[in-house]
């Protein structure tokens, strides 16, 4: 599959659709006007890449809607060459926007069949995330610790602990937490103790789920 300009003309509209619910971050509109997102689905759906909504990848995942991918970007304020952690590669999409921004990428899935998939999608692409892990994200990445950004996309019970241990001072976990529903919830760490809590309306993920498959 291309990217054509017909796609350009959506991802445009796209743009528009998102600026008009609220996000302002250029450069994080500027990678979504960039990424084309019709090629991280499967073929034959790619009607619906343009579209602001969640759409299932395979493996019962979805790919999280432009708007959240969105309004979890802009909440970590990366500046180029953040080091950030992403929980839940999925389709990789959230990933190609990361690295769009110019952040060294080490991201987290745990459905092999997604992992590989997408690792070979990445290597196709040109994409270069600094690690791609077959593992679980409760425990993060401890060896590559501390992150300037964490960013979890897929719907934790509760903030596990070791994220929050592996932010470095000043940096920022963007997690989605709750069971049905959950509250979109950011975490700026002040020092080796105290963390800044702030909450932002709820949105709807996948579960986070424990182990690897
Ligand atoms: N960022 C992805 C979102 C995919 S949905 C995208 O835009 O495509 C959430 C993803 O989190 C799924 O792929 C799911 O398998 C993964 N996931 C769920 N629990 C996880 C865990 N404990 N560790 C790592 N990945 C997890």
């Amino acid at each position: 599959m291309q990217d054509t300009f017909k796609h350009k003309g959506m991802r445009n509209q796209l743009v528009k659709t998102l600026t008009d619910k609220g996000i302002t971050d250029i450069k994080v509109l500027e990678a979504i006007k960039t990424i084309p997102r019709h090629l991280f689905l499967n073929s034959g759906f790619e009607d619906h890449a343009y579209q602001d909504k969640a759409f299932p990848i395979g493996a019962s995942q979805t790919i999280s809607q432009p708007y959240t991918v969105a309004f979890q970007t802009e909440l970590l304020r990366l500046q180029p060459d953040a080091k950030v952690l992403e929980i839940g590669t999925g389709s990789g999409y959230q990933t190609a926007i990361l690295l769009h921004l110019k952040a060294k990428v080490y991201t987290i899935e745990r459905q092999n069949e997604l992992f590989k998939a997408t690792k070979l999608f990445f290597n196709k692409m040109g994409y270069r995330p600094k690690k791609m892990v077959f593992g679980d994200g409760y425990k993060g990445l401890e060896e590559n610790a501390p992150f300037d950004g964490i960013v979890v996309t897929a719907g934790a019970p509760e903030t596990p602990k070791a994220l929050l241990s592996q932010l470095k001072i000043d940096g920022r976990l963007v997690i989605p937490v709750g069971l049905e529903e959950q509250e979109m919830t950011l975490y700026i760490r002040k020092s080796q103790k105290e963390f800044e809590k702030k909450t932002f309306g709820s949105f709807r993920f996948v579960p986070m789920l424990e182990d690897k498959n």
